[in-house]
Order: C-alpha cells, then sequence, then structure tokens
C-alpha cells in the first residue's frame, strides 16, 4: 500500500514540475500585476523539504502531522443557534472515554457544568491540520490524500455528513476510508423531518445515506445509534415499525468491509424480514443519554 502511495506521490510531483507555470507565458503576462518571482517558488528546488527528502520521508511526515487512527476526527460542530448550526470545523476526540453517544462528546463544542450549558466556538480547534496543507501548492498535492483517506471522520448526524460533503473537493469526499455517525431518533418518523440532532432528521438520514453510498474506498463505517418512542424511550415495542425499515433500508445501499452499528434495540422479526439481507452488522448496545445537556 505504501509503495503505491509513494509512486503516486513521485508521479504527481513529476506532473506537477512538467506543468508549473512559467513567468514568461502570455497568458500570465496578461494581468496587470507586478512581477513575482514565480520560477523559483513553483519549482520548490530551494526547499529542503523536496530537495533532500524522499517522497517516503515526506509521505511519513504527512502521515504523523495528519494522521491519527487511534482518536476521532470530529467534523461539523452542529452546535444548534436558533435553529441554525454553526459553521463547519475539526476537533480530535478528548472524551473516548464517555459513556454517551458520540455525538454528545464535549469535542463538538457543547458540554454542561455546574448547571451551565456551555459553547465552543466552531473555528477553535485542537489540531491545526490545515497550517501543513496550505504551506505550498506541491505540499498541499502529496499530503491532502493523507487527511482524507488515514483519518477517522465523525459526524454528529447525518447533517454532519452531508455538509461535509457539500464543503470538500469531490476527490477528497471519495478518499474517504473510515466513517463513524453518531445520532439518536424518534419515532413516529412523520414527527421528526424537521430541525437537526437532537433527534435526527428523517430526511437528513436519507440525504447522508444517499451520500454514502457513493463512497467505493469505505474500509468502516460505524454508526452509534439510539431508537426511541417519542414518548415512552422504556418501551420498545412502542417503536414504530416503518420507522426503523426507513432507517435502516436506507443503509442498504452502503458498501464498506466492515460496517457495524451499535444500536439500543434489538430488530423485530418483522422488521427484519421486510428488510431482507442488509450489509451490516448489528450490536446490541444500550448507552446512557446525556440528558442534562441535551434534553428531549
Ligand atoms: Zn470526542
Amino acid at each position: 500500500m505504501r509503495a503505491f502511495i509513494v509512486k503516486k506521490l513521485k508521479e504527481r510531483k513529476m506532473a506537477t514540475t512538467a506543468t508549473a507555470p512559467c513567468s514568461t507565458s502570455a497568458a500570465s503576462c496578461t494581468a496587470p500585476r507586478p512581477d513575482l518571482p514565480r520560477s523559483s517558488a513553483h519549482t520548490q528546488r530551494q526547499c529542503a523539504v523536496f530537495n533532500t527528502l524522499s517522497a517516503e520521508l515526506r509521505l511519513l511526515i504527512y502521515h504523523a502531522a495528519l494522521a491519527d487512527s487511534r482518536r476521532l476526527l470530529h467534523f461539523l460542530h452542529v452546535t444548534p443557534y436558533k435553529g441554525e448550526p454553526r459553521p463547519m470545523g475539526h476537533w480530535r476526540c478528548e472524551d473516548r472515554d464517555s459513556p454517551y453517544p458520540i455525538w454528545q462528546h464535549r469535542c463538538f463544542g457543547c458540554w454542561a457544568e455546574d448547571n451551565t450549558r456551555w459553547h465552543r466556538k466552531a473555528s477553535h480547534t485542537n489540531s491545526d491540520l490545515i497550517s501543513l496543507l496550505l504551506t505550498c501548492r506541491l505540499i498541499y498535492s502529496e499530503a491532502v490524500e493523507v487527511l482524507y483517506a488515514e483519518n477517522h471522520f465523525s459526524f454528529r448526524g447525518a447533517r454532519g455528513v452531508v455538509k461535509f460533503q457539500n464543503l470538500i473537493a469531490p476527490p477528497s469526499w471519495h478518499a474517504l476510508r473510515y466513517v463513524h455517525i453518531s445520532t439518536t431518533f424518534l419515532t413516529p418518523m412523520k414527527h421528526w423531518k424537521r430541525g437537526s440532532l437532537p433527534p435526527e432528521n428523517y430526511d437528513h438520514w436519507e440525504s447522508g445515506c444517499h451520500a454514502l453510498s457513493g463512497l467505493r474506498r469505505l474500509q468502516l463505517l460505524s454508526i452509534d445509534m439510539i431508537v426511541w418512542d417519542q414518548l415512552n424511550h422504556e418501551n420498545t415495542d412502542a417503536i414504530e415499525h416503518q420507522s426503523l425499515i426507513y432507517i435502516f433500508g436506507a443503509l442498504k445501499a452502503i458498501r464498506a468491509r466492515t460496517f457495524q452499528i451499535e444500536l439500543n434495540i434489538k430488530l423485530p422479526d418483522q422488521v427484519k424480514n421486510s428488510l431482507g439481507p442488509v450489509p451490516f452488522e448489528i450490536l446490541y448496545h444500550e448507552r446512557p443519554y446525556d440528558r442534562e445537556t441535551f434534553p428531549l
């Protein structure tokens, strides 16, 4: 795998060097702006990173700086404010020991402490991943795939998935290999087609699943999910079957080498029969719910 990536990096570097724009080209001379030392800036020959380090060593540096397979990389700080999520951001997980659903991690920027509900701006981050990519065009072209292919991206509900897809370039989206989604549904579904998590919006869910079905390199899709009847959280028999069929039916088009769903209930046989063969495995696990921070 590494040899393949190194080969691709070398090919990309050769292509980038070969097609680097020349400051004397006709196109670049048409704009009325001062001359810039473009030739020295674009070839990168004076940079020790490219002159002295092999592509393989540079790749190791990119991995060390951008990737961490042990900690989730949370995206989309959906901290609803006046009905709308705040801007996109990223936060490397610092709440791995939390017993609550992952979407309730304080990593997403919302938590309760001393009877006060705290919010952190989405623009704040504990993991400055973008700076390295913005160093220069050559580093970006070499390293950007490491960022998207080697991290475990964590989304707060399906809306996070859709927002993320709309934000990044298609090649980056299709580079994703490890995806985690955390969400909570209330049933019956007809009452929950507005707003955003909590609880999950059924329309967002369908859109998010459709987006994920287009990923062809997905190695892992992991979902932690709670499903309750809106009036009686304790009574699993009260959960509307049609809602369950909708939720899990939307996932059937997604393909991942490992596809696991952690669920707080056991699916009724009638629902299983309606779904037919499915590409995922359901693991029963009931997480506590942080009602102080996220009242329903
Ligand atoms: Zn976290």
